[in-house]
């Protein structure tokens, strides 16, 4: 017989960050200073700069991160 070993309660080491495609830091999104959506995923940024340079410009930024880190869902 088989028992599962009860671990509830994971280490949180590997927390939820995303990365900022503008500045490339790597950021929370509970506190991310602002958020933009595009081509159905979700952007997230350090600052209201760096959305607004996002926002100008989505295709520079998808277009570099994507080539160097593909993620498909
Ligand atoms: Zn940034």
């Amino acid at each position: 017989m088989k028992q599962a070993t009860d671990q509830t309660k994971g280490d949180n080491l590997m927390a939820n960050t995303v990365h900022d495609p503008v500045c490339g830091m790597d950021i929370d999104p509970a506190t991310a200073a602002g958020t933009s959506e595009y081509k159905g995923q979700t952007y997230y940024f350090c600052s209201a700069g760096c959305k607004k340079s996002f926002d100008k410009d989505p295709e520079k930024y998808v277009a570099a991160a994507g080539s160097e880190h593909e993620h498909h869902h």
